[in-house]
């Protein structure tokens, strides 16, 4: 449907006039709105207080859900660790411990950031406890993986330059987030994203690649991932690497 007053997208700040009512449930339609630069967005109820210990008990009961997470390191670790001599990692919005689990035991120093209660987690891991895009960290790490948490960022734009300036040189970033160009080859329901009270945006994978050309990281990886054997899909992951020159 036509939008009748102006609204702007969060992500490239043009004018959008399509918006399209979405059933998301049996109980929840939202309207999300499409911009030309390919990302989505609603301004409707999203509230943190949805990654609760809650949502960590639903995380937990993915079916095979360390399996899953074993496979993603196994595709990406050897790849980062080849690249780079340091071992300090963070995992931004990691719900689960087994990501940090695992790359303790391949010799990684772990470092967790994740906005449900702290008390919810074995006391394994230091953990920044709180909403990452407010608190101030002042340490740098050589990887960073931030596994869907950017469609919950207010400022993805801020999200994304704090990460930059948390990675040390040669270090790398992983970025998983659910991919929107998808939507028009897998159709609203095979897509399986439209949950607006836990996501406020869809981001096109090529606003990433614009900001990473920005701050100078290169692009070691870009794939669309539809693959069940990972914990997400129907989106992208994209590693980037931050240069020394
Ligand atoms: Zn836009």
């Amino acid at each position: 449907m036509q939008v009748d007053k102006a609204v702007f997208c969060p992500l490239c700040e043009r004018s959008v006039s399509l918006c399209f009512n979405i059933t998301e449930s049996d109980l929840i339609s939202e309207d999300w709105f499409f911009c030309q630069c390919g990302g989505w967005f609603h301004k409707g109820l999203f509230d943190q207080k949805i990654f609760n210990i809650d949502y960590f008990k639903k995380f937990n009961e993915i079916r095979e859900i360390k399996e899953r997470i074993d496979y993603l390191i196994r595709l990406y670790a050897p790849l980062i660790e080849d690249g780079t001599y340091g071992r300090r990692f963070l995992d931004v919005g990691f719900t689960i411990n087994e990501m940090m689990s695992k790359m303790k035991d391949r010799g990684w120093n772990c470092y967790g950031s994740e906005i449900i209660d702290k008390e919810v987690f074995e006391n394994k891991f230091p953990i920044f406890s709180g909403d990452f895009e407010k608190y101030k960290i002042n340490e740098k790490f050589d990887f960073i993986h931030l596994g869907h948490v950017f469609e919950c960022f207010d400022s993805p734009r801020d999200a994304f330059t704090k990460v930059y300036f948390l990675t040390r040189d040669e270090g790398y970033i992983l970025i998983r987030c659910v991919s929107p160009e998808l939507i028009h080859t897998l159709g609203l329901k095979g897509f399986g994203h439209f949950q607006s009270n836990e996501k406020r945006f869809f981001i096109p994978m090529q606003w990433f690649k614009n900001m990473a050309n920005l701050l100078n990281l290169d692009i070691i990886c870009s794939v669309k991932n539809i693959s069940k054997r990972m914990n997400i899909w129907n989106d992208y992951h994209l590693l980037l690497k931050k240069r020394t020159y």
